[in-house]
């Protein structure tokens, strides 16, 4: 490591968003020295939580803030079905336990939720939801971090690492310019995934990756999970492998966050950039359509596709971020978009002439003989205006990052844990969330880890 002056703390905590947080104030409340370090600017803190609504909890009874029951078991089964079995079952089962206590523990540390019986938050048996949002979780644990003590440092990027059994961790922080170092007993590492990296996804995706946006934060770049790998922490899951869904094609390269989804796939039509149908729009009618159309973009020439309406679709879609666009004829929609007339003339024929009958309930309406058959929700695309909106595949998270135990102490790879150095938060998901996703599951994750890695950490700090 180069040359630099040195701090002392007890606890170091890298990173800015929800897991850096509950890691931090858990530390802090353990009586010993915290100093966190967030990459963004104070305006741009708290990582992906901004973006995040709700949380899942497992309840044995119904609380104010949340409806019914949802067992552990159930908890886990939804966990199985959505990853396929690619989890760690004691890790999940830790995270489920930890979840039964964390809005409690979140609400003792300012955070605030929200009355599903008062607010216009979808029901929801399984998640919470935050009064105010993401936003304002994080506001309420920043202000709880600072009352405790916590040193938080922002414009503070992590640049260098060095840790092993029988020394402390240092750290390397560039700010202003220069470069401080850090000495701690012990680290959490909080720092995310790597998704806003696009050299490290064109090496997972190829070129394709330059078509992709990123749904949250910019410094999410996996500097830090690159520094624990080199270092020999042992990797998890399939860099490969990302959530996606589909988003406005319009929105920013960053940052769009949930009001960029696109979802009304199932009231139209989706045709990549040469006008055609590739996947069955009905396949999927449920709310979280969306998540699926996100890797089926990607596959598409240019990761671009269009979603086609006429008026009555348009008339079922919910109101989005940026208005659709707009026009009175296919041909001059398909000249707004920038598509080949003809060939979206043709694709709604064929769409159209394949609805066999208006006669039966939508829900049930199909095409017959068209490949690729829309199997629900086909209405003939006819009343003008038509609309459009083009689509991107927008990355959530990676399902890839550093293997821990359930101390939280990340693996080497030799298969023993380092015995000073914790992650918790999305850098280390793939433990649990190998492939697929759960509402609600990201803020679960990084709250209950984040809290336990706080309290080991701590403990281990202060011996
Ligand atoms: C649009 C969107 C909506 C979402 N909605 C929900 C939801 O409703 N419910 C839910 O459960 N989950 C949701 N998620 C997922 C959830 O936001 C994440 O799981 C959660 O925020 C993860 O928190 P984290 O602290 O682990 O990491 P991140 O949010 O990834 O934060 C990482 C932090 O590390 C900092 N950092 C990175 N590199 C460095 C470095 N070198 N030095 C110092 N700091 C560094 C970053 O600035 C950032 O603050 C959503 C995600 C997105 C993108």
């Amino acid at each position: 490591m180069s040359e630099a002056a040195a701090s002392t703390v007890d606890v170091l905590v890298v990173g800015g968003g929800s897991a850096a947080l509950c890691a931090a104030i858990a530390a802090r409340r353990s009586g010993v020295s915290v100093r966190m370090v967030e990459w963004a600017p104070a305006a741009m803190r708290g990582g992906n939580t901004r973006h995040a609504r709700n949380f899942r909890l497992m309840h044995d009874r119904s609380a104010w803030y949340v409806p019914g029951t949802y067992s552990e078991d159930a908890f886990f089964r939804d966990l199985l079905r959505v990853t396929q079995g690619a989890t760690d079952e004691r890790l999940a089962r830790a995270l489920i336990r930890g979840s039964a206590t964390i809005a409690q523990w979140l609400g003792d540390n300012g955070v605030r939720l929200q009355d599903p019986a008062a607010g216009a938050m979808p029901y929801s048996q399984r998640t919470a939801f935050f009064l105010g949002g993401g936003k304002a979780m994080i506001n309420a644990l920043y202000m709880t971090a600072a009352k405790l003590g916590v040193t938080i440092s922002y414009d503070s990027e992590v640049v260098e690492l060095a840790f092993g059994d029988a020394r402390v961790c240092e750290a390397d922080i560039a700010h202003g310019g220069g470069i401080e170092r850090v000495l701690a007993k012990t680290m959490v590492v909080c720092s995310g995934g790597y998704q806003a990296n696009f050299d490290w996804l064109r090496e997972s995706f190829g070129a394709a990756a330059d078509g992709f946006m990123i749904r949250g934060t910019p410094y999410v770049t996996g500097s830090v999970l690159r520094l624990l790998l080199d270092a020999g922490v042992r990797p998890v899951g399939d860099s490969s492998r990302c959530h996606m869904v589909a988003v406005d094609a319009r929105g920013p390269k960053f940052d769009g966050g949930i009001v960029t989804r696109i979802t009304a796939i199932p009231h139209g039509i989706v045709v990549d950039r040469d006008g055609r149908r590739f996947h069955d729009e009905g396949e999927d009618a449920r709310k979280t359509h969306f998540a699926r159309w996100g890797a089926r973009i990607a596959d598409c020439p240019g990761q671009i596709a269009y979603l086609i309406m006429d008026a009555k679709g348009l008339n079922r879609a919910l109101p989005t971020a940026l208005p659709p666009i707009r026009a009175d004829t296919v041909a001059a929609l398909a000249t707004a978009l920038g598509l080949d007339q003809a060939a979206l003339e043709t694709t709604i024929r064929d769409f159209n002439a394949a609805i066999a009958t208006d006669d039966v309930p939508l829900t049930a309406r199909c095409t017959s003989g068209l490949t690729p058959p829309k199997s629900r929700g086909a209405v003939a695309l006819v009343d003008p205006p038509f609309a459009a909106y083009p689509m991107r595949p927008g990355v959530t998270f990676m399902h890839f990052g550093v293997a821990v135990d359930e101390q939280m102490r990340v693996l080497r790879n030799d298969g023993k844990p380092a015995s000073n150095v914790f992650a918790a938060g999305m850098i280390m998901a793939a433990n649990v969330l190998g492939d697929g996703y759960l509402a609600g599951l990201g803020v679960a994750l990084s709250t209950v880890f984040g809290r336990l890695a706080g309290e080991e950490a701590a403990r281990l700090a202060g011996r």
